[in-house]
Order: C-alpha cells, then structure tokens, then sequence
C-alpha cells in the first residue's frame, strides 16, 4: 500500500527550473507542491536574458515568450569589445542567416509570471516556505521534506522530490548530490550585477573583456524599463572573486560610461557551470537547473537549461510513479541522466573548451587578435561570432570542416586585401 503524502511531488524553489517542472507535472493531472523560500515577485541575479530557444520549450506547459514576456526588449545586436580594446559589431544570426533576437525582461518580472502559470495549471505554490532538509525514508520509499516558515517548522511527504533550488541548492547538499569543494571551484563563475538609468535606444547589448578579466567579461544590457543590466562575472574564483574585487573590476573597465552614482545596489550571485560527471539523481530525488550546475560555461546562460531540465526531469517523475518504482536506479531515472547528458552534453564540453581557449589565448593575445581581426574586417564573421556568442548558431558549428576551411580561406583573402590597400 503506498503511503500517505501531501503530494505525488514537492518540487523545491519556484525559479524557471522549478516552474516549468510544477507547470509540466500539474498538466498531467499530479498533485504538485511548488516550494519557494522568497515571496514573489522576486529579484534573482542575472543577466535578464531570455534566449530564443525558450519559446519551443514553454510550449510543453502550453505557454510562450509572446504571453510571458510582452513587454521585454528585443535585442538582435552585440557589440563586443575586444582585450585590446578593437570594437566587433554583429548581429546573432543562425545558419540560415536569420536574426534570432534575445529578449530582456527582468526576473523580477519574468520568474513571477512563469510561477504565476505553473498555478494556472494546477500546482500549488507556497511562498515563503524555506526547505532546511530532504531525507530519504528507503522502507516507506518517500521523501521527508523539512521546512521553515514565517509560523514555524514544518515537515512535509512525497515519494518524489525535484530539486530546483538554485546555485546553493539545500536539496542537493541534504542528499550528498553537491559536488566536492575542489570540483565546484573549477566549475564556477562568480558574478556582480546592478542596474542603472539607460536612455540609448540602441538595439544590441555588450560583452566588453579586458586582459585582467581573463575569460570573464563584463556586459551592459539594455532593458525594457529605462534601465540597463550592467554586471561582471570572472571565472578564475579566488581573491580576485570577492565583492569588493568585482566591484572595483567593474567601475575600472566600464566607470567612463556608466554612472555607477545612480547604480542600484550591486548584487552577487554564483554560476555553476556543466560538468557531465555530476549525478542529478538519488533515491525519490531529480535536481534540475543550477541545482544541478547546468549552466553553459561559454555565455553563462542558464535559463532555457534550467526549463529544459525541468521538463524533463517531469517526465522522468511521472514515468517513474506510473511504474511506482521510484528509486535511483529505476530506468525512468536512468534515462533521466542520459537526456541531460545528451540534450547538454555538447554545449558543455564545447563551452568548457572555448572557456579554455579564451583563458589560454591572454596568455597567447595571437589567437585572440586572429579571431577579432577576423570579425572586425568581415560581416559575415563578425555575425558568426555573435551567433555563437547569442546561442543563435549552435556550438557544434565550429567543428565543421567547412568552418575551419572558410577562416583559413578568409584569412588569405583578408591579407591580400590589406596588402593592395
Ligand atoms: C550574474 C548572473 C547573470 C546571469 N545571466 C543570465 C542570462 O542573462 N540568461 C540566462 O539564461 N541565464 C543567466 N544566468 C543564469 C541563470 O540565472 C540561472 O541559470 C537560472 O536562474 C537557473 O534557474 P533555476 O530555476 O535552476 O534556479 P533559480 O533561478 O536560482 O531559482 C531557484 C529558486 O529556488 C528558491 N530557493 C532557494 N533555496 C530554497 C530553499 N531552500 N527552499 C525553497 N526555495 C528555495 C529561490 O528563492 C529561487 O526562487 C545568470 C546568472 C548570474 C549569477
């Protein structure tokens, strides 16, 4: 006889990850507890970037950007600045040569419409319910899930629990899910946004590097709301980490242009960066989104992986109480590691690659002056890297023969030109 529990799944914290997973599951008809610490609406640091590729995966909770984020700035451009200070403008085109805008919509916003619909489709939101633990009952094949509010403690049951609780994940530290200190230093960014007033009607956002940044950058993105996201993230952690490090790195690169008097208060937050040796799964327990460090380590985006994880860690859970075999290595959550492994894997391994190569390429500012050269004397490079830059050309496109071939070729025909002027 199964036992009794308040929910067929409780999944942990109400961010896109834990939205879209609630949202997917309450559409099947289950009983799903959405557990938030915060109070909606609420800030989340982050870029503001909602990437195109979204729109597809909203469809799965029969939502879209168009319902969710009417209002949001639509940015098609980068303009990025090089370490020696060369200037690339491009647009983010895919393969057909298609502009494939982001849109930017603070989170603040966007999360608390996302929450707002996991509801309308029948999952039950709790805000300011803090999850301080999750135990595994292995004779009663159900979670414990204690919790904290404003009233007191609490205690909760589901044979299911899907941990969406961010970059610090509690769920993923109570089950011995989070990786060991060594192995999280060497997957991580560290980040410092804040906004400031923004009147340019400009229609692309900026990556601006210098060489003391080493593969981190800095960015300003316009909003929709007279205001513009500025922050830093560096992907060396250490001293140069801290707040106040960050901070100075950030009125140093970007002090000339933005008017840091009238910047909100700067905030911090972490980036866990995709490592396909990480477990996302234990007895009775997914982790999605940055629980589970699903962030590309090239551009730092984490959303649409976060919803993407989410979907499918709803499917695994439902497969796994239609079979009512709820365990780790039940083939629901078997094939749970493997979607992941494969819908991320490759942007993972190539954004681990070219997060190397910038670092390497400081060391070695030939290969960096190769590429923007490149970018800087030629359109259709310059849009190239956007595309990759702007997930609007998949990673994968680098290791097309054709690719390689087209640089080389372009590189002899950039030289002549050059020679004749
Ligand atoms: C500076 C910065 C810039 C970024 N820019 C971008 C960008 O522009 N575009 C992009 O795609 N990605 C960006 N990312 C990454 C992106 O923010 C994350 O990948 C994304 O938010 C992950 O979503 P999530 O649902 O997994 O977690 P989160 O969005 O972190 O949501 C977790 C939720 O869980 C709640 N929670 C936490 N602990 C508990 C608990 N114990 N109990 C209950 N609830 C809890 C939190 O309050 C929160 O609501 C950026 C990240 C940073 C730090």
């Amino acid at each position: 006889m199964n036992p009794i529990s308040d929910a067929d799944v409780i999944v942990v914290g109400a961010g896109p990850g834990g939205s879209a997973a609630a949202a997917r599951l309450a559409l099947s008809g289950r009983r799903v507890l959405l557990l938030e610490a915060a109070t909606f609406p609420r800030d989340k640091v982050c870029g503001d970037v909602l990437l195109p590729e979204i729109d597809a995966l909203l469809a799965a909770i029969r939502t879209d950007l168009r319902t969710l984020a009417p209002d949001a700035r639509c940015l098609g451009g980068c303009v990025y600045t090089a370490p020696g200070g060369q200037r690339i403008t491009g647009e983010m085109r895919d393969a057909h040569g298609i502009v494939r805008p982001w849109r930017i919509l603070p989170r603040l916003v966007f999360d608390h419409r996302l929450a707002e619909h996991a509801c309308r489709c029948g999952a039950q939101l709790r805000e300011e319910h803090r999850v301080v633990e999750v135990e595994w009952e292995a004779e009663r094949a159900r979670n414990v899930v204690h919790i904290r509010t404003p009233g007191g403690t609490a205690t909760l049951t589901a044979p299911i629990v899907i941990g969406a609780d961010g970059a610090t994940s509690r769920v993923a530290r109570s089950r011995g899910l989070r990786p060991s200190a060594a192995d999280r230093s060497a997957n991580l960014c560290v980040a410092l946004r804040t906004y400031v007033p923004w009147t340019d009607s400009q229609p692309s956002f900026e990556v601006i590097t210098d060489h003391a940044l080493g593969a981190g950058c800095c960015w300003i993105v316009p909003g929709p709301d007279g205001r513009a996201n500025v922050g830093i993230g560096l992907v060396d952690p250490g001293r140069e980490s801290r707040a106040g490090s960050l901070h100075a790195h950030l009125e140093r690169v970007l002090g000339g242009r933005v008017d840091f008097t009238q910047a909100s208060s700067p905030a911090g937050w972490q980036l866990p960066f995709g490592d396909l040796r990480r477990r996302a799964t234990a007895d009775g327990l997914l982790l999605v989104g940055d629980a589970a460090g699903f962030i590309d380590p090239f551009t730092g985006h984490g959303i649409h992986t976060a919803i993407h994880s989410g979907l499918l860690a709803a499917r695994a859970a439902e497969e796994a109480l239609a079979t009512g075999d709820v365990r780790a290595s039940a083939p629901p959550f078997r094939a749970y590691e493997r979607a992941w492994k494969r819908r991320f894997g490759r942007d993972f391994l190539l954004g681990r690659w070219l997060q190397w190569t910038m670092r390497r390429a400081h060391a070695s500012p030939w290969m960096i002056e190769l590429i923007v050269n490149r970018a800087a004397h030629n359109r259709r490079w310059a849009d190239r890297f956007m595309g990759l830059v702007g997930h609007a050309l998949p990673k994968t496109h680098i290791l097309h023969p054709g690719f390689l071939l087209d640089f080389i070729r372009s590189d002899a025909a950039w030289r002549r030109r050059r020679q004749v002027a």
